[in-house]
């Protein structure tokens, strides 16, 4: 990757995904699977990724905007799809027209989803959710038959059909959270309530990627798996990729753009809040925070550079950081690996989170545009799916 002329770039290991989606398939192997490719792709990039899962067996895509979801339908892709993160005004009628699974968490929702109906003269799909005990978004079970029986008139008219009856989980990613079982047992009264008022969902669905990984018992008929299928851990809790043969699909790597030998006692980078404790050589990492580097990396993050871990010295700026290599040799145009899978001793998405005091999922999906994503690992003979090779970047 080294002799890619580029400022930076997140290589994007599309195999590593496909294979995260094998080993997330077989971790459910009763229930379908399905992708959350919403915040393009955790910051992988959106249709690719989409791509690679459908390859990989996912009969599902899921997406939070409808933006989202309309984006893949207009890059060609035509399996399930559930879309779930809607305010008024939709736009329903283009999802209807997509074919899109529209989640519906209210009855303002369902008007507009029939408004959606007449407009564009076919019906609709819709899968109704509810609010076991995230506390988010979702139906209140208050309010489950009203939404319910308004459900099942419209089902009963033509207009639609409920697809699926769901909801998401607030502590999954807490092994033996009490809230685990109190959400399952609300979410099981939720569907057989639907289902003795005559809905007959095709699919059932809580996990997300937590729960896909250590809880059966929640895998109903589907799950929706965001950010293992990137092969990032939702929690040290749960374990590393590793554990479960996940690997992590992003490696974002920067060309050095300056190496230069200072003397000790010089302030570096904004605010000198590090200052050389001796003669040293400073490189410079083209990459901050416009490019989703975290500002609270500053003094804490750590880059793999010539072989070796280097802590960040000093500020994180808009569109660069220092890193102090001590009396070590590197030259302009030397990568800087920034996180990866860990193979080669690099920081890992996880060890980015520890250090800024967030999550490996904000650090691998806060992967700004500016960064180039190279995409390898893009075709696969032993594809279930396989279509013809598309190599190369893309913006
Ligand atoms: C983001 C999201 C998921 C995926 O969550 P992961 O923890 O990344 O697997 C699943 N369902 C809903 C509703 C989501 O918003």
């Amino acid at each position: 990757m080294n002799e890619t002329p580029m400022r930076a770039r997140a290589v994007v290991d599309l195999a590593a995904l496909r294979a995260n989606v094998r080993v997330l398939r077989a971790l459910a192997p009763k229930a379908q699977l399905m992708a959350v490719v919403k915040a393009n792709a955790y910051g992988h990039g959106m249709v690719p990724c989409a791509r690679a899962a459908r390859r990989a067996g996912a009969a599902w895509i899921g997406t939070a905007l409808p933006t989202e979801a309309l984006a893949l339908r207009a890059a060609g892709d035509r399996g399930r799809l559930l879309c779930w993160l809607w305010t008024p005004g939709g736009p329903f009628r283009e999802a209807v027209e997509a074919d899109v699974d529209i989640s519906v968490s209210g009855l303002w929702a369902l008007e507009e989803v029939l408004a959606a109906v007449r407009a564009a003269g076919r019906p609709a799909r819709v899968q109704l959710k509810i609010d076991t005990g995230l506390g988010r978004n979702g139906c209140t079970p208050g309010d489950w038959e009203k939404l319910v029986a308004a459900a099942r008139e419209a089902e009963l008219g033509g207009a639609l059909r409920v697809t699926g009856v769901w909801s998401h989980f607030a502590c999954a990613d807490e092994p033996g959270h009490p809230s685990i079982r109190a959400q399952l047992d609300v979410f099981r009264d939720a569907v057989a309530y639907a289902e003795a008022q005559g809905l007959a969902p095709e699919v059932r669905h809580i996990a997300n990627s937590p729960a896909t990984l250590t809880l059966p018992e929640t895998h109903f008929d589907l799950v929706r798996t965001g950010v293992a299928v990137y092969g990032i851990s939702p929690s040290p809790e749960i374990g590393t990729p590793a554990d479960f043969g996940l690997r992590p699909v992003m490696t974002l790597t920067a060309s050095l753009a300056s190496v230069k030998r200072v003397p000790g006692g010089l302030g570096v980078s904004y605010g000198h809040q590090y200052t050389t404790p001796g003669e040293t050589t400073l490189a410079l990492v083209p990459l901050g925070y416009a490019d989703g580097i975290p500002r609270a990396a500053s003094g804490t993050g750590e880059v793999l550079i010539g072989g070796r871990r280097r802590r960040i010295a000093g500020r994180v700026a808009m569109d660069q950081f220092v890193v102090d290599l001590g009396d070590d040799t590197a030259e302009p145009g030397d990568e800087a690996v920034l996180f990866g899978p860990g193979d080669r001793g690099e920081p890992t998405a996880e060890d980015w989170g520890r250090a800024t005091g967030t999550i490996g999922y904000e650090v691998i999906t806060r992967i700004t545009r500016r960064v180039p994503r190279v995409y390898v690992g893009v075709e696969d003979e032993n594809d279930e799916n396989a279509a013809p090779a598309e190599p190369g970047a893309a913006g």
